[in-house]
């Protein structure tokens, strides 16, 4: 990717954000593009939003080391500005890689544009957040837990509280097994055997 031209993004980025963590993490996190300290340093999440996201997972006892955190576009808009369209269709394959490569468990989308881009759905985070839905990403079905973005948390007292109220929801969510694709009957747990009466095969 250190060679990327797909987008003119690579004329004004200092360094590019690939992402960093576990390289086989169950749990991932997807942000939204780079910001000024993270262009810089070149590494995700390292600026303030960063900092309050470490302090969320260390509250549910997650650190940073457990994790693999990226972004949706792995370039810095310059001033920040929301990524554009042409931009993430450049980059959307690179993170469906990513994603293919890791194979999480869970993908926690922050913010709007990596929920929309993952859910494939233009319904805005604040009525989807907190929910986990299957999705296939990376050719496998994975489960993606929309959360608040950190940045916009750091802004707004509710929002925090609502990131914070989520991320309090990963450990039992970790805990889950793996998705099964919509519309396929879980598979029965070997601590609680389905019944042959249950069955219904000699009935
Ligand atoms: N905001 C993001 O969406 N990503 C980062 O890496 C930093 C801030």
């Amino acid at each position: 990717m250190r060679e990327c031209h797909h987008c003119p993004l690579a004329e004004t980025r200092t360094n590019l954000v690939f992402g960093a963590g576990k390289a086989n993490a169950d749990l991932m996190f997807v942000g939204e593009a780079p910001g000024r300290v993270e262009d810089e340093r070149g590494l995700p999440f390292v600026g303030r939003a960063g900092q309050l996201l470490d302090q969320l997972l260390e509250e549910v006892g997650l650190a940073r080391k457990d994790v693999f955190i990226t972004n949706v576009l792995c370039c810095r808009p310059p001033g920040n500005r929301d990524p554009e369209p042409d931009e993430i269709e450049a980059c959307k394959p690179y993170l469906y890689r990513k994603v293919e490569l890791i194979q999480p468990k869970i993908v926690c989308t922050l913010g709007n544009f990596a929920t929309k881009l993952l859910t494939r759905s233009s319904r805005g985070i604040m009525s989807v957040r907190g929910k986990p839905q299957v999705h296939e990403l990376g050719g496998r079905w994975v489960r993606v837990y929309p959360l608040c973005h950190p940045a916009a948390a750091l802004r707004t007292p509710a929002t925090l509280e609502a990131l914070r109220e989520d991320v309090q929801g990963l450990p039992a969510l970790l805990e889950e097994p793996a998705p099964q694709p919509p519309g396929m009957p879980a598979a029965a747990s070997p601590a609680e055997p389905v019944a042959a009466s249950q069955l219904d095969l000699f009935g």
